[in-house]
């Protein structure tokens, strides 16, 4: 383990603010030359990536490409537009500003921190250590102690790649959490549950830190009656059940129209067997729970209401089949916390009205999904409830559009990243005002005696 002690903490955030303040991040081209060495590092890495994944939470390798590695599209994007985003924006001025230009400067912020969730541990340090290489930063990243193959593998590559000066790994727990913690960075960029998230915007101010808050919570899933059934009982299933529902935008809950919902269940039952088998345990294609911890909690899950397929367990593999729960009630644990596992809870309304409420009675989910081509419907839901995003006809989706800012609002979380949204995440916009000499109005400098009627005219006062 690359763990180290308080004071070298502070040597290498130290080394860090002297690397960054020699200004060598700050040439577009310097970073653009990082994160193709990001980008080769994980080419290199790729098979030792995989095992590392597999080893921690079982996952699919289609699954690895298509939710961790994948990654390296963002890489490619990033570069394709950094030369534009990093170059200063021209700002309109009123008319009676006539003799002055504005215009906003993105700047690197500095040094910042990246703590990352075990649930895609590999995509949640590395994608926003691309926002920050993007935006000109140096980055200590530490990445979660819960995955521990893959957390020592990042470190292995990071050191391999890049000097601890520009990009530092540190691995370990809450004690490494907290003691960087108590470091002062420019931006602390954090993946993981609402508590902590508190805990860490806690600390953040004690030094006046700005931070990103990636958290989680219930994102529902409304289904209508107006859908194709065949593709809606797909979509859900494979966002659901990806990585055992081990994901934060997984659809927690389904709220669906009473009048579909027996063809709902009887789609999504045959989808599970078409995916992965009559009996889950023997698919290659599903994951497993990634502790001790997080299985108990969801075995717990399972005595509330009644199970319509799945329910099994094997406790030796952290194996929870697939699960489809009916007749849950609101009080039940199961619809008191974000569920993170592969049980699904399946509610029925009848006017969408109900299901509208029972959204908006709770905290602010990260993601909502609505299955309906009734576009006064889609309308409706739009307006009339507050999410992280939304995502409409499908599931989990809108996290692989690097052109659409991926964040949470409420208790789902502050600030927001991918593509250009990261670039802004890890930049400072400097206003800039400039005047010129080539003209002198005295209007604004006393003595004031007769000025005022002309300041009143111009704030459009008689
Ligand atoms: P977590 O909050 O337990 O831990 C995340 C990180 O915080 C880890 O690196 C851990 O070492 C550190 N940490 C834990 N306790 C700490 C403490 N007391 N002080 C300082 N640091 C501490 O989260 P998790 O269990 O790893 O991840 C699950 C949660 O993350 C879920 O709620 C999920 O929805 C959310 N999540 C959100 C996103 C997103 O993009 N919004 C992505 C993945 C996961």
């Amino acid at each position: 383990m690359n763990t180290v002690e308080l004071s070298e903490f502070s040597k290498i955030i130290f080394s860090q603010r002297e690397f960054f303040n020699n200004g060598k991040t700050k040439d577009v081209n310097f970073r653009i030359e990082q994160l193709k060495i990001l980008k080769q590092a994980i080419s290199e890495y790729e098979q030792a990536i995989i095992q590392a994944l597999q080893a921690d939470l079982h996952k699919p390798e289609f699954e690895i490409y298509a939710t961790e590695i994948f990654s390296i599209k963002e890489i490619d994007y990033v570069i394709k537009n950094l030369f534009n985003w990093t170059k200063p924006r021209k700002a309109a001025v009123p008319w009676e500003f006539f003799s002055y230009s504005a215009k906003i400067y993105p700047e690197p912020l500095g040094v910042v921190l990246i703590i990352g969730a075990w649930n895609y541990p590999f995509q949640l340090i590395i994608s926003p250590l691309i926002g920050a290489i993007a935006a000109g930063n140096c980055a200590v990243i530490k990445p979660s102690e819960l995955a521990p193959h893959t957390s020592s593998i990042i470190a292995e590559m990071i050191t391999k790649y890049f000097e601890p000066t520009y990009i530092a790994a540190l691995e370990g727990g809450i004690e490494t959490s907290q003691k960087l913690l108590a470091e002062k960075f420019d931006h602390i960029f954090f993946t993981g549950g609402t508590a902590v998230g508190k805990i860490i915007m806690e600390a953040a101010a004690k030094h006046l830190t700005p931070v990103t808050l990636e958290l989680g919570g219930k994102s529902p899933c409304i289904v209508d009656t107006d859908i194709n059934l065949e593709h809606t009982v797909r979509r859900i299933t494979w966002g659901k059940f990806l990585n055992a529902g081990q994901t934060c935008i997984a659809p927690d809950y389904l709220l669906v129209n009473k009048k579909i919902k027996q063809n709902l269940v009887d789609g999504l039952q045959k989808c599970l067997k078409e995916f992965y088998g009559d009996n889950p345990v023997h698919s290659p294609d599903y994951a497993r729970i990634i502790n001790q911890k997080q299985f108990d909690r969801l075995v717990n899950f399972l005595k509330d209401g009644e199970v319509i397929i799945g329910g099994e367990t094997k406790p030796s593999e952290r194996y929870i089949a697939p699960t489809l729960i009916d007749h849950v009630s609101l009080e039940h644990p199961i619809m008191q916390e974000e569920i993170f596992g592969p049980i699904l809870p399946i509610i029925e309304y009848t006017d969408i009205a109900e299901a509208i409420a029972l959204i908006n009675s709770r905290p602010k989910p990260l993601a909502l999904y609505l299955f309906s081509q009734n576009e006064n419907l889609q309308k409706r839901v739009l307006q009339e409830t507050s999410s992280g995003g939304v995502c409409i006809n499908d599931t989990v989706m809108q996290f692989g559009v690097s052109s659409l800012p991926f964040g949470g609002v409420g208790d789902s979380g502050i600030g927001s990243y991918h593509g250009k949204a990261s670039f802004d995440t890890f930049s400072h916009d400097k206003s800039v005002l400039q005047n010129s000499f080539w003209l002198e109005l005295k209007w604004r400098y006393a003595p004031y005696k007769g000025k005022l009627a002309f300041l009143k005219r111009l704030l459009g006062q008689k």
